[in-house]
């Protein structure tokens, strides 16, 4: 087999693995980035809203610091059971990277940030940061543009469709990694190693054991699905005798959405608190709407106890007629809430964007003149669902909605057709987790209590950022924050 060597060796040249080998070549070392897809930057690409604290860019403006509350409001989330000195150094590496990036960039591309904050934050003023905010198109793009032009500089080899396969050790000592290139299989030796695959939600084996219900499940396609997150990260850091922190691998999952593409329409209709939400055997499961009551990156864990974690939302005639006659006395508050019902247009609209939907056989959008028809068309359960609603209509009429609990306000009965049946989307923002990190990015040996001295981890694939409850990611920073932060730490010590 065909050898070469290097002293840092890079697995993925996404987000985190472009800025951890640059950052490696910049302190002198021969530094090679093996990428699997045919392109470089991975989910990076799409990312756009971050935090980021302490850096010269938010000096300059005299935005005030916020890192010391943040950082003990994100610790009491995390209930302290993160590593307090990898959280610290995360979180000021931010600005760190922000500013050293910033040293590499253009200044046209530099005079494209705003101050803001990250999205999620701005209920709550949150840290004010530099954002490039257009969607699929913000600072993420930026960042690996910049990491590749300044490598190439540092004559950092990219390699593209070089997959890391499997290591290789010579009893204890590793001898290195092989991968499949267009050239056949080739011997990476390294003296230093990063792993930074990102997400492994495309290998079956590890998703049986993390959240299994999830394979079985119909949920949106979208880039957090990207065919190269087939988890070697994860078999090779096994190989090597790292510890793989089972605990802290989770997917986050939200729904159900109308939020995105085709049903963007009926987004605002979907968080209506009147409409009522069946499973595919025509059950109601929760008290409706979900999504606007329970935080959005929680509830897909909800629908993914529905079989194949489908959902329906169900409407009738005259039940959306009340629904559009509530909405207009919103006119006045503009409300720009994502879960806010700004007024919706006549019966006459929305019936058109349904007809619309069903005439281009869109599979989520039924219409029928009786339930029964509607059902049918869409697959769900015909029976049950009459049944279910008869029952929900004589709650309606006694006020009280004694299944789910739904406050009594918005208990209106479906008596008139037509009928609609328009169907929530599961959708997924990633799998994360997996090689736990000291606050050196060092990577844990199996045994939980010490790190190997030249193998590192960044990313998506890092875990101690956040910790798992009830399948759900708490995290005290955002993925993208992350994944720079965690490869210019990765990439510093590397480079040392
Ligand atoms: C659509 C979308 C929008 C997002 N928006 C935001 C946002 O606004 N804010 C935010 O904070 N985060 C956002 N994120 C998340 C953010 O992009 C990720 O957290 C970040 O990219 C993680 O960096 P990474 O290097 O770990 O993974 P990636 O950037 O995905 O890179 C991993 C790379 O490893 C490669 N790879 C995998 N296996 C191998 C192998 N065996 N050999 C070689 N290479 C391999 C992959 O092909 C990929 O290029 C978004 C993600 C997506 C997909």
């Amino acid at each position: 087999m065909k050898e070469k060597n290097c002293d840092v060796l890079v697995l993925g040249g996404g987000g985190a693995g472009l800025v951890a080998g640059v950052r490696a070549a910049e302190a002198g070392k021969k530094v090679t980035v093996l990428e699997k897809a045919g392109f470089f930057g991975g989910g990076m690409l799409f990312a756009s809203t971050m935090r980021i604290f302490k850096s010269k860019w938010q000096a300059e403006r005299n935005i005030p610091d916020q890192s010391v509350k943040f950082m003990r409001e994100m610790m009491d989330l995390t209930m302290w059971q993160l590593d307090a000195e990898l959280v610290k150094r995360a979180i000021y590496s931010t600005g760190e990277f922000f500013d050293w990036y910033s040293e590499h960039e253009t200044k046209e591309n530099m005079a494209k940030y705003e101050p803001r904050p990250y999205v999620f934050d701005i209920p709550v003023n949150g840290q004010v940061c530099p954002q490039v905010d257009k969607f699929h198109n913000g600072s993420g793009k930026l960042f690996v543009n910049a990491m590749l032009s300044y490598g190439k500089e540092l004559g950092v080899e990219f390699l593209l469709e070089h997959s890391a396969k499997k290591a290789v050790k010579e009893g204890e000592k590793i001898k290195g990694i092989v991968a499949d290139t267009p050239d056949g299989e080739v011997l990476f030796a390294f003296d230093k190693l990063i792993i930074a695959s990102g997400s492994w939600i495309k290998n079956d084996e590890i998703m049986k054991k993390v959240l299994p219900a999830f394979l079985d499940a119909d949920v949106e396609k979208n880039a957090h699905q990207n065919p190269a997150y087939t988890g070697e990260g994860i078999t090779i850091g096994e190989e090597l005798g790292a510890m793989i922190d089972w605990d802290s691998m989770c997917l986050r999952i939200m729904g159900p959405l109308a939020a995105t593409g085709d049903r963007s329409n009926l987004d605002n209709l979907a968080h209506a608190e009147q409409i009522i939400l069946v499973n595919e055997e025509g059950n109601r499961f929760v008290a409706e709407p979900m999504a606007p009551r329970i935080d959005p990156f929680s509830t897909g864990h909800v629908l993914l106890r529905q079989p194949h974690a489908r959902s329906f939302y169900v409407y009738s005639k005259d039940m959306l007629e009340k629904i559009i006659d509530s909405t207009r006395e919103n006119a006045a508050k503009e409300d720009t809430d994502i879960f806010g019902m700004p007024p919706l247009p006549d019966y006459e609209v929305i019936y058109g964007w349904m007809k619309d939907a069903q005439d281009k056989n869109q599979a989520w959008c039924a219409i029928g003149d009786t339930l029964n028809e509607a059902a049918k068309k869409i697959g769900i359960n015909p029976d049950n669902l009459k049944a279910t609603i008869e029952k929900y209509n004589l709650c309606c009429d006694k006020g009280e909605d004694t299944e789910f609990f739904k406050a009594s306000e918005n208990l209106i009965p479906l008596k008139e057709g037509p009928y609609f049946i328009v169907a929530g989307k599961l959708s997924t923002d990633g799998a994360f987790g997996g090689l736990r990190a000291d606050k050196n990015m060092n990577v844990y040996k199996a045994d939980g209590k010490s790190v190997f001295d030249n193998i590192y981890v960044c990313g998506d694939i890092a875990s101690g950022r956040h910790i798992v409850d009830g399948n759900v990611k708490k995290q005290v920073l955002n993925d993208m924050s992350w994944a720079v932060a965690s490869g210019f730490i990765a990439g510093t010590e590397a480079g040392k």
